[in-house]
């Protein structure tokens, strides 16, 4: 491979040139020589080491570059940030760290490329390529790196038990990588992740849930989560799921797997949408079914009220993990709740006031809720399977349909409250809010449509059912 290609950009003949001017040595490292092998086309962030001082190189380049960028300099880190058009390079200096126990972050000291190298998570990140005039385009990679591009392997360069001790976000990486790249993590890491699972605990929840969010939007999210639960890690980070794992028995009676039954409704959600949201909707949409699950003689099992309870499961996981608890939170919970509302329809006929019902309870959701319902049809039953989507085929046109004609999105009541006292000479009283419930529920029902003129009428008929006098 010719990995002048990857240094086409006209940024890193600038680089070079601030590099002989300011007598240092400079390379670009990780991801971004990653992903030029893996043509994966990520050429956006441009991580460079210099052997000296980065902020002293990023300041050169920002003073070479036409547009002359202001650099951004974290003093703590010893790095420095500029941006060149839509291209984000880091600098920073070569380095060595020793850690402690009790943090991830390393003691630091200045240090050669190998040092640099060796302190990188996996052999796939520690590629560099030389932004030395002599030896511009040439590949340094002291650990096979390209090596385990080819066989799409996740290796630590040095000893993985210590380095994921060193730093147990990188467990978290391990996996994350190998469920972006589709890529197998070696065997001593795996038992070196699964030996260290524990340490995790020194990891900040941010970090975590970043790692998290990273494998819900890869193609394939099963990928992680299996990998987490496998090494112990899902325990810690999300109990909630592995609560689901099992199957019970009794009296010949079974129920499904959750958890993987939750893992097939993910992938199946990610083929369907980017929408982060809605992927964690599909995580988490059976969450309250361990919790409520019972056995019933003659009903067998059951998870009554699981999405009420999942709903509720939810604020306290985005509470735990310190994830937004705002109208993202709201959203997810909206959706475990009313997860299983289509397929109670989709079981049976389809008529028009259910779905009018779903519309009118999902609002500008239900979209998003009919997605989260098609994945999670999971029957092995090709029969169910055919007569499940049918059905909801059917609901999404009937959605279309009823929402031409009555307009229950959003729903804003043909009557307001005020006209219902003016019309009876009423004040403020409990008869206005059984109007306006009565006149909805027919609108709902389908008896009415959602119109001024027929509203006003079953106004005046519920009015005078309710013993009130029109106003003269
Ligand atoms: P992506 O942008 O997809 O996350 P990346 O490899 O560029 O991939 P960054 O988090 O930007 O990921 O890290 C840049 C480089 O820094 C990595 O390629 C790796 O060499 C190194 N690195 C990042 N985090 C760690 C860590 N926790 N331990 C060791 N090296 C790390």
């Amino acid at each position: 491979m010719n990995y002048k290609e990857a240094l086409q950009h006209p940024i890193f003949k600038i680089i070079s040139k601030s590099v002989e001017e300011l007598q240092v040595e400079a390379y670009v490292i990780g991801g971004f020589v990653r992903d030029f092998i893996l043509k994966r086309g990520n050429a956006k962030d441009i991580d460079v080491v210099a052997i000296g001082s980065g902020i002293d190189l990023a300041k050169q380049v920002a003073k070479n570059l036409p547009t002359k960028p202001k650099v951004q300099v974290f003093k703590t880190y010893g790095t420095a940030m500029l941006r060149y058009n839509d291209i984000e390079i880091e600098f920073v200096g070569a380095r060595k760290e020793s850690y402690s126990e009790n943090s991830r972050n390393p003691v630091v000291e200045n240090g050669s490329l190998q040092d640099d190298q060796n302190r990188r998570d996996f052999t796939i990140n520690a590629l560099a390529l030389s932004l030395n005039k002599t030896t511009f385009g040439n590949l340094l990679d002291p650990f096979n790196g390209v090596n385990d591009l080819e066989a799409k392997t996740i290796k630590t360069p040095l000893n993985p038990d210590i380095t994921y001790s060193d730093d147990p976000l990188r467990m978290l990486r391990a996996i994350r990588f190998a469920t972006q790249l589709n890529f197998t993590i070696e065997e001593t890491s795996l038992h070196a992740i699964t030996k260290n699972a524990s340490r995790i605990k020194i990891i900040t929840k941010e970090r975590i849930v970043v790692e998290l969010n990273k494998i819900l939007e890869s193609n394939k999210p099963s990928i992680g989560f299996l990998l987490l639960e496998q090494t112990g890690l899902l325990q810690l980070i999300l109990p909630e799921l592995t609560a689901l794992k099992g199957i019970d028995e009794i009296e010949g009676q079974r129920h499904k797997d959750n958890f993987y039954h939750t893992l097939e409704v993910v992938d199946n959600i990610s083929k369907h949408t980017n929408n982060l949201w809605l992927r964690w909707a599909a995580l988490l949409h059976d969450i309250g079914k361990a919790p409520t699950k019972k056995f019933h003689k003659k009903i067998g099992w059951t998870f009554h009220g699981h999405e009420f309870e999942g709903s509720k499961m939810v604020f306290h996981l985005f509470k735990r993990l310190k994830m937004p608890l705002n109208d993202k939170m709201k959203f997810v919970q909206k959706m475990v709740l009313m997860s299983s509302r289509p397929i109670v329809l989709a079981q049976d006929i389809v008529t028009d006031s259910a779905v009018r019902r779903l519309v009118f309870d999902a609002g500008d959701y239900v979209d998003d809720l009919m997605t989260l319902c098609e994945a999670d049809i999971t029957t092995k039953n090709p029969k169910k399977f055919k007569k499940y989507h049918n059905n909801f085929k059917i609901v999404r046109e009937k959605i279309i349909e009823v929402e031409e004609r009555d307009h229950v999105r959003n729903f804003q009541p043909p009557i307001s409250g005020e006209e219902i006292m003016k019309t009876f000479n009423l004040k403020p009283s409990r008869e206005i809010g059984v109007i306006k419930e009565y006149i909805k529920e027919a609108i709902l029902e389908g008896d009415i449509p959602n119109e001024y003129k027929p509203a006003y009428k079953l106004m005046i008929e519920k009015g005078k059912k309710l013993g009130l006098k029109v106003k003269e």
